[in-house]
């Protein structure tokens, strides 16, 4: 027999930039087009740090979008899903009908910005709770986590696909160069998904233990970000031709900079940690001109990579788990978040966990 729903639950709530704190709150009731979803466990994603530090949307909120657990209580007109159903959730889901969706620009479609996953206050994907309501508009988006794999797995799906959509805006060949500065959890992840598509990838970071990983995940070169003849050892690796393509997984304007000067002729820069506004920086538009680089952003996810992205994870030919070093228990978020935000040198991907040890 599953434990009886409460009506009260535990969920950390925004409440101020750098405050997150430990509330009671209602469970979420849910209607009949809905789902209630025991949370197990949600990733610590840094869209999220970014909106706990610098505080750009109105507290208070519950975050948390990297969210698998458990299917607790159907709506009456659900279909599909079956209670105790082991689910990995999606926030954003496109209407697939729009202007925006016609051209699969899905991050601009407008029913796409909503959030329809929410543990309380103004929808802000609640996976740092107990548990949370999915809306009809985003069950398109709920997937099955098979029995073999686990809730950590599932958190994972989101994530994976904000890469591989990004990856795929690449225009690569077999063999191409492709130079990913920043060796955290996304940029491992590129260089993994750009390896299995036949990419030598360069991979840099400042933190050994993730330059090791990175030749684990297939990176053919992994090396110190500060190292001086850096510039050189590129030429060298391809010939004086320069990178085919970059990828830009740190928040640096130098780090793009330096993208610019080594990839070759119509190669590509690809960034994908600039989510900061307000922040302009100075960029030499001829070499985008004359030079024909191209520079290009991704954001967000693709809903229709979500059974690719599935079948990747779950089959482990991306086996995510080396990834997972950090877990906390609901009530220490705040320090899981922090933790992300400042990574130790051997950390990566931090999760927020429900589900008992052992
Ligand atoms: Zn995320
Ligand atoms: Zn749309």
């Amino acid at each position: 027999m599953p434990d009886p729903i409460p009506k009260t639950m535990r969920a950390v709530v925004y409440r101020g930039i750098n405050d997150l704190r430990l509330e009671t709150v209602p469970v979420p009731r849910v209607g009949s087009g809905e789902l209630l979803v025991k949370v197990a466990v949600c990733g610590v994603c840094p869209t999220d740090i970014k909106k706990i530090q610098y505080g750009t949307v109105p507290p208070p909120r519950i975050f948390g979008h990297e969210t698998a657990g458990t299917v607790v209580r159907l709506g009456a007109r659900v279909r599909g899903f079956r209670l105790g159903d082991r689910v990995a959730l999606h926030h954003h889901v496109p209407c697939q009908q729009c202007h925006f969706c016609r051209h699969r620009a899905f991050a601009q479609c407008p029913q796409y910005k909503r959030t329809g996953i929410t543990a309380g206050f103004e929808p802000a994907g609640g996976g740092y709770a107990e548990y949370v309501r999915v809306m009809a508009f985003v069950l398109p988006g709920v997937v099955r986590i098979p029995a073999g794999n686990s809730f950590e797995e599932g958190a994972l799906l989101e994530p994976v696909n904000t890469i591989l959509k990004a990856v795929n805006r690449l225009a690569l060949v077999r063999g191409d160069t492709v130079w990913v500065a920043g060796q955290g959890p996304v940029g491992l992840l590129f260089t993994r998904l750009l390896a299995q598509r036949g990419a030598r990838v360069l991979a840099s970071d400042l933190l050994p233990p993730r330059l090791r990983l990175a030749r684990q995940f297939g990176a053919r070169w992994a090396v110190d970000a500060n190292r001086s003849d850096f510039a050189d050892a590129v030429q060298r690796l391809t010939t004086g031709r320069g990178l085919d393509a970059a990828v830009i997984a740190v928040p640096s304007d130098a780090v793009v900079r330096e993208a610019q000067a080594l990839v070759r002729g119509a190669g590509q820069i690809l960034l994908f940690a600039h989510t900061r506004r307000g922040a302009p920086t100075a960029v030499d538009l001829a070499g985008v001109c004359v030079d024909e680089k191209d520079l290009l952003g991704s954001y967000s996810a693709d809903f229709t990579l979500q059974q690719e992205v599935a079948r990747r994870v779950f089959s482990r030919r991306l086996d995510v788990r080396p990834l997972i070093t950090d877990r906390f228990p609901l009530e220490q978020t705040p320090a899981a978040v922090e933790l992300a935000a400042h990574p130790a040198p051997g950390s990566l991907k931090v999760l927020v966990t429900q589900v008992p040890a052992g």
